[in-house]
C-alpha cells in the first residue's frame, strides 16, 4: 500500500514539473537540454505506469493464486514483459492472458509462467532446457533463477528476437539453438530441468533421456485444445507423472511434436 502511494505520488510531481517546464518552454526558455529532461521525465512517467501494472499483476494475479516463491516474484517483479510483447499490445503487458506475439505463436499468461517456474523447484546451480524460446519472456524468468538456460525455437525471427532483448537488459546466461527442439539437445548435456512451452502428444524419451536423475520436466500434454500441465520427476531410471492443471499452449511442431 506505502509502496502504491509513493509511485502514484512520484508520478504527480512528475506531471506538476511537467507541466511547468512546458510553460517555460511556452515563454521562450526553449532550449535543447529542457527538452530532454521533458522527454526523459516523460519516459519515467511511462515506466511507472507499467510499474503500477506490474504491482497490480503480483499482487492479483499471482500471489493471489499461491505463487509464493520470493525469487519467481521478485524476478517477475524486475522483468520489463512489455519488452517482450509487440508494440501494439504493450498496454496489455500486464493483463491476465496469453498475447500474439510474430509468427503466429504467444507470449504465455504471466501466471502460467510463474507457476511452470514455480513447479520446477530451481536451484541456482542448475541448467534448464527450454523448448519454445518464443518472445524469449520465460527464458528471461529463469536465466534469473538459474545458472545456464539452453533455449530452442524452431523459428529464426522469434530467437533473434528474443536474443536482442534479453542482451539489451544485459541477461546473458542463455545458449540460443534455432530448430526442432522436440528432441531436446542432446549434443549440448543433460539437465537438471527441462520446461516444455508449448503442447506435446506426449513425453517421451528423447525428453527423459536428457534429464538428470533427480530431475524434473515441465509440459502441456495433449492432443486437444486444452491440454494438461504436468509435471514428470526422474528417481533412478523411474519417472512418475503428477497433473497440475488444465492450460492451453500453441503445439509443438516436430519430429516428437505434432505435424503442421
Ligand atoms: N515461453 C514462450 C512461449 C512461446 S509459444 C513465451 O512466453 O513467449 C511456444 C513456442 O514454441 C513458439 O515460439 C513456437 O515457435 C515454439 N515451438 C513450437 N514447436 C517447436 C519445436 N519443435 N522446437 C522448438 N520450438 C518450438
Amino acid at each position: 500500500m506505502v509502496l502504491l502511494f509513493l509511485s502514484v505520488s512520484s508520478i504527480e510531481t512528475n506531471i506538476l514539473s511537467f507541466v511547468w517546464l512546458q510553460s517555460s518552454l511556452k515563454i521562450g526558455l526553449q532550449n535543447d537540454g529542457l527538452a530532454a529532461i521533458i522527454e526523459s521525465m516523460k519516459a519515467d512517467n511511462e515506466k511507472d505506469d507499467f510499474a503500477l501494472s506490474r504491482q497490480r499483476m503480483l499482487k492479483n494475479d499471482l500471489k493471489a493464486r499461491g505463487i509464493s516463491d520470493p525469487r519467481i516474484l521478485r524476478a517477475m517483479e524486475q522483468i520489463p514483459r512489455q519488452l517482450f510483447v509487440p508494440q501494439s499490445y504493450q498496454s496489455q503487458s500486464y493483463s491476465d492472458g496469453p498475447l500474439p506475439i510474430d509468427c503466429g505463436q504467444t507470449i504465455s499468461q504471466p501466471y502460467i509462467v510463474a507457476l511452470m517456474t514455480q513447479e520446477l523447484h530451481l536451484g541456482p546451480d542448475m541448467h534448464v532446457l527450454e523448448i519454445g524460446t518464443g518472445s524469449g519472456y520465460q527464458t528471461a524468468v529463469l536465466a534469473k533463477l538459474a545458472r545456464r538456460i539452453f533455449t530452442i525455437d524452431r523459428f529464426e525471427k522469434l530467437s533473434l528476437s528474443a536474443q536482442a532483448v534479453l542482451d539489451e537488459l544485459g541477461i546473458r546466461n542463455i545458449d540460443f539453438r534455432i530448430g526442432d527442439g522436440s528432441c531436446g539437445w542432446p549434443e549440448q548435456r543433460t539437465f537438471e530441468r527441462i520446461i516444455v512451452t508449448a503442447a506435446l502428444p506426449e513425453v517421451g524419451e528423447p525428453l527423459t533421456n536428457q534429464l538428470e536423475t533427480d530431475g524434473i520436466i515441465i509440459a502441456p500434454v495433449g492432443h486437444s485444445a486444452v491440454q494438461r500441465l504436468v509435471a514428470y520427476e526422474k528417481k533412478g531410471n523411474k519417472i512418475t507423472e503428477r497433473f497440475i492443471c488444465d492450460v492451453r499452449f500453441v503445439r509443438v511442431i516436430g519430429r516428437h511434436g505434432f505435424s503442421e
